[in-house]
């Protein structure tokens, strides 16, 4: 899949991963170095007016919750996966009252994400800078086809070394990366915002890892408090660096 995008210059960084680099730096995509969340709950909240005639917004998004997770399985992540939980949800919401106007709303709603511009969050291409010295990896999961449209609209594509869309983010998973890619796992770092999929599993696996939290998160993205593993959060990426700098 690497392939499809540019290397990194041969002056950023060359040679063997195990002689050259001390360590690899992979990144979460979707509100890790760019925003997503933020226009799924907008979306909600117009899911949620739309469907006011049969019920009022915290049945709506319960129930909207609980056929998502249902689903999650059969569709995995990404905003299609989104539209057909609200489609079905709509359905069950008004016991089959919603009208074809309804239904097309919600496609509307779908295709917003999708065609939104990709917005990098703050201080993104001046970390990716400063890091470029280190081999860098963007690890996202969702839709094949809507995650690599973001990438390419990024324009970030070329401060990676690699690039894997994947479909989950459990041990396993990121056990898989590793090996394709020929990295030791001492030597391997993620950065993201969900615990659940970017921290957690890395650090199961015996890796390290970096929480920068985005300001909501996915009800199914969080996690209780109580996974008793300890790892830095950070404030904002733009701390990254000095972390990495210091952090043997
Ligand atoms: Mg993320």
């Amino acid at each position: 899949m690497g392939r499809r995008y540019k290397r990194v210059e041969p002056n950023r960084w060359t040679g063997p991963l195990s002689t050259i680099a001390t360590m690899i730096v992979a990144f979460d995509a979707d509100d890790t170095l760019w925003h997503n969340e933020d226009k799924f709950q907008e979306t909600h909240r117009e899911f949620e007016a739309l469907l006011a005639p049969w019920a009022d917004a915290d049945t709506v998004e319960n129930h909207l919750t609980d056929v998502q997770r249902a689903n999650l399985p059969r569709y995995g992540f990404g905003a299609k996966a989104y539209m057909l939980s609200m489609m079905e949800a709509a359905l069950d919401i008004s016991d089959h009252e919603a009208p074809p106007e309804t239904i097309r709303e919600i496609i509307r709603l779908g295709q917003a994400i999708l065609d939104r511009p990709t917005e990098l969050l703050e201080g993104v291409r001046e970390v990716l800078e400063s890091l470029a010295h280190l081999p860098l990896m963007m690890i996202t999961k969702g839709d094949l086809y809507a995650q690599h449209a973001s990438i390419e609209k990024s324009g970030l594509s070329e401060y990676f070394w690699r690039i894997d869309v994947v479909a989950h983010k459990d041990p396993g998973t990121y056990a898989q990366v590793l090996d394709r890619h020929n990295i030791p796992v001492e030597q391997f770092v993620m950065v993201g915002n969900s615990v659940k999929s970017d921290v957690l599993p890395v650090i199961e696996l015996g890796g390290r890892a970096v929480h920068v939290p985005y300001h909501v998160t996915w009800t199914l993205e969080q996690v209780d408090d109580d996974h008793g593993h300890d790892f830095p959060t950070l404030a904002h990426l733009t701390d990254l660096p000095d972390l990495l700098e210091n952090w043997t």
